[in-house]
């Protein structure tokens, strides 16, 4: 993978361009793709965003969203557009096989992948340019730098700042994270100074929900939520059943995994959904648990130190039990905070 900025230069030709990024995209991943888009779009390329899945509704608001295609309704044309492609960008994740069904087109298409990301353990081998910087906050952060030195600072218009101040908010936990770093806040400064008013965003991603969205979280606070006080664990499982009851869509059930660590001495927090195709697990720490290696040593995940993610085609039993088997391997990581 050569250095981001040997693209720089190659970024003033007009190109067939396609930018996706990982499966259920969150506001990063949503915000970080169409940031790029509105900027390539200006230098004259011929731009498509393409997700791998849907998405939640809450992203809807952001602008250039209506023109993503979700590849798993629109195959056949995405396919079409992704062999055509002259470049690939690959944005908030970092190995082909977080794009699911689009992942073997991704892989064996002619255009060039560049990857920008910051989880750790990239598969560099597969991108021909790219960044790949775990301190960094975001994807929208990185985007915001490509943006800068590539020197298209005077291209960042108030589409672009909306979407991705919507992934510094997503992945910094609203600037309560270590990852909030001083270069983060000075974005948010030089947004302010250029304009950008900044608590709609908050609410467009926040306060968007559908009321059956509450009574769910009561219902899974209340019954699915087990704590292991000496493991100082957290585990909140969520049935099929649970999901057809309240109706539960794409994105109803981010952020639920956090509820826990709010209670006192919890250190790791970890939810399992019991999905269509899949059991969806996420983790959730504090301080020294690394949740990438645990996700990636037993649920075939991955993700950043803090927060990370994984699945599994066990059924949710299986999962569950399996997990609480290999937790106690972590006692001496999780009994001292
Ligand atoms: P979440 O728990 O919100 O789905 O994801 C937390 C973090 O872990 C995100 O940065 C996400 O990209 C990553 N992640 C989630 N699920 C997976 C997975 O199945 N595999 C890998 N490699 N990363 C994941
Ligand atoms: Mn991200």
């Amino acid at each position: 993978m050569q250095a981001i900025n040997e693209l720089y230069p190659l970024l003033v030709t007009p190109a067939k361009v396609v930018i996706t990024t990982h499966q259920k995209p969150d506001p990063d991943a949503m915000g970080s793709s169409l940031g790029l888009y509105h900027l390539l779009v200006q230098l004259g390329h011929q731009v498509q965003v393409i997700s791998p899945t849907n998405w939640a509704a809450f992203l809807d608001w952001m602008p250039g969203s209506e023109k993503v295609l979700n590849y798993e309704i629109t195959i056949d044309k995405s396919n079409t557009i992704i062999n055509e492609a002259d470049w690939i960008f690959c944005l908030d994740f970092n190995a082909l096989n977080r794009l699911k069904r689009m992942a073997t087109v991704v892989g064996e298409a002619k255009g060039q992948r560049v990857l920008i990301d910051h989880h750790r353990e990239p598969q560099t081998e597969v991108f021909a340019y790219g960044v790949s910087d775990v301190t960094k906050s975001s994807t929208c952060e990185m985007m915001y730098d490509f943006i800068v030195k590539s020197g298209h600072a005077d291209k960042l218009n108030m589409d672009m700042m909306q979407c991705l101040y919507a992934g510094l908010i997503g992945d910094t936990g609203s600037f309560r994270f270590a990852s909030a770093s001083a270069s983060v806040f000075e974005i948010v400064a030089d947004f302010k100074r250029r304009g950008l008013e900044h608590t709609s965003i908050h609410e467009n991603i926040y306060d968007n929900f559908l009321e059956n969205r509450f009574r769910f979280i009561g219902h899974v606070l209340s019954n699915r939520l087990e704590i292991d006080y000496q493991l100082n664990t957290a585990l909140i499982w969520v049935t099929k059943q649970d999901l057809l009851r309240y109706q539960i869509k794409t994105g109803d059930t981010e952020g639920l995994v956090n509820y826990p660590l709010g209670i006192q001495g919890i250190k790791l927090a970890c939810i399992v959904i019991d999905r269509d195709e899949k059991r969806k697990w996420s983790f959730r720490s504090k301080g020294d648990f690394d949740c990438n290696t645990f996700a990636r040593t037993h649920f075939n995940g991955g993700g950043h130190f803090n927060a990370a993610g994984g699945e599994t085609d066990d059924s949710l039993d299986t999962t569950l039990k399996h997990f609480k088997e290999v937790i106690h391997n972590y006692k001496s990581q999780l009994e001292t905070f």
